[in-house]
């Protein structure tokens, strides 16, 4: 097996140096194990904060040691009843092609026709689930309300508008930074207006993008976006903070937004939340979004980059945005 293990602590932008390469024989399967070869291995924004030896939601990744997250396989050899030969399963155990560890660590998942096996690691998955419980269980998305979504076409972003919509928003604005993003989220995804971050001030963008202003936005990005879009919130907002990546490999100190007394004045509420406390939403999201999916209103894309040993590659390469959709790393 070839895994990818973290070797350094990266400070700022990562670098091919604060990784390597181990490779790994399994014996036999033991009584209860099985062995799983990887189909698609995930690359989120999540592990960047997990590269850094501080207390977070979920601990510091240990060095030399293979980095976990969120994959997909199947069961090639088995010491186990639970999980015979073929069983397609969706584990943790992250940057490898092949991986031999305790069935209960797996988890079976249904093959549907017609559904790639991918999608569990996204829209069917972790980033559809939380676009629908930050709009839901945070935001308390109200029909009609008008949308802001930052990092909008990316794996959250693309299921936040589509979702949004789908619960009966009225105006959905997306920003994302090239102008074929930006074409994509109205043509593809449902965003009524979308705007390049990268093509000017991002609080006039909003401002022009927004003039009736905005009841919810949902921030994957932090920082400017976070400050613009409190410029433009209507009285009693809400926003989901979800993610900040503008800031996970900076090395300064982000500054606040300067507008923050407007959450006083039009009596705003923003919350911050991982899935960690809403997964009793599972089956919730589980039985729309399969709907959703079957009756055809679910878009979505993957931008895929080959072979374990190209898996840094692919998620460097997401930080800086090279995905549309959802990057990952497929064996
Ligand atoms: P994405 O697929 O959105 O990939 C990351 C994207 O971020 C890039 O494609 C890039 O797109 C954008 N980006 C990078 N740097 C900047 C910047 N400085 N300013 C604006 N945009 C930037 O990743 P995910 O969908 O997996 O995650 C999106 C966000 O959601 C992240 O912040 C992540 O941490 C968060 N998250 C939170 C969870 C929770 O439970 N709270 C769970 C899952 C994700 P572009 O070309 O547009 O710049």
């Amino acid at each position: 097996s070839t895994q990818i293990q973290l070797a350094a602590r990266p400070i700022g932008w990562p670098t091919p140096a604060d990784f390597q390469t181990a490779h790994v024989t399994y014996d036999a399967p033991k009584p209860g194990e099985v062995r799983v070869r990887n189909t698609f291995v995930s690359v989120d924004p999540y592990m960047r904060g997990r590269m850094n030896d501080v207390r977070s939601y979920t601990p510091p990744f240990a060095l030399g040691e293979t980095i976990t997250g969120g994959a997909v396989g199947r069961v090639v050899a088995s010491a186990s009843d639970d999980l015979p030969v073929g069983t397609v399963v969706l584990h943790q155990h992250g940057w490898s092609d092949l991986v031999q560890a305790d069935a209960s660590t797996f988890r079976a998942i249904p093959e549907i026709p017609g559904v790639p096996l991918s999608l569990n690691l996204h829209i069917l998955g972790m980033t559809g689930l939380t676009a629908y419980v930050g709009l839901t269980a945070i935001a308390h998305l109200k029909p009609g309300d008008t949308v802001f979504v930052s990092g909008a076409a990316g794996a959250v972003g693309t299921a936040v508008g589509q979702i949004a919509k789908l619960l009966g928003a009225g105006r959905v604005i997306g920003s994302a930074g090239t102008p074929e993003k930006v074409a994509l989220l109205t043509e593809k995804y449902g965003y009524d207006a979308a705007f390049d971050y990268k093509s000017g001030d991002v609080r006039t963008l909003l401002a022009e993008a927004a003039p009736e202003g905005i009841d919810v936005f949902f921030d994957n990005v932090g920082g400017d976006h976070l400050q613009a879009a409190l410029d433009v919130f209507n009285d009693g907002g809400r926003a989901a903070l979800c993610g900040a990546i503008s800031s996970y490999n900076t090395t300064e100190r982000p500054a606040g937004p300067d507008n923050m007394s407007t959450m006083i004045t039009r009596g705003l509420t923003m919350q911050g939340f991982t899935l960690a406390g809403f997964l009793h939403l599972v089956p919730e999201f589980q039985e729309k979004m399969t709907a959703w999916f079957a009756a055809g209103s679910i878009a979505y894309d993957e931008t895929i980059v080959d072979g374990i040993d190209h898996a840094v590659d692919a998620f460097l390469s997401m930080m800086r945005g090279a995905n549309t959709g959802k990057m990952l790393v497929r064996i």
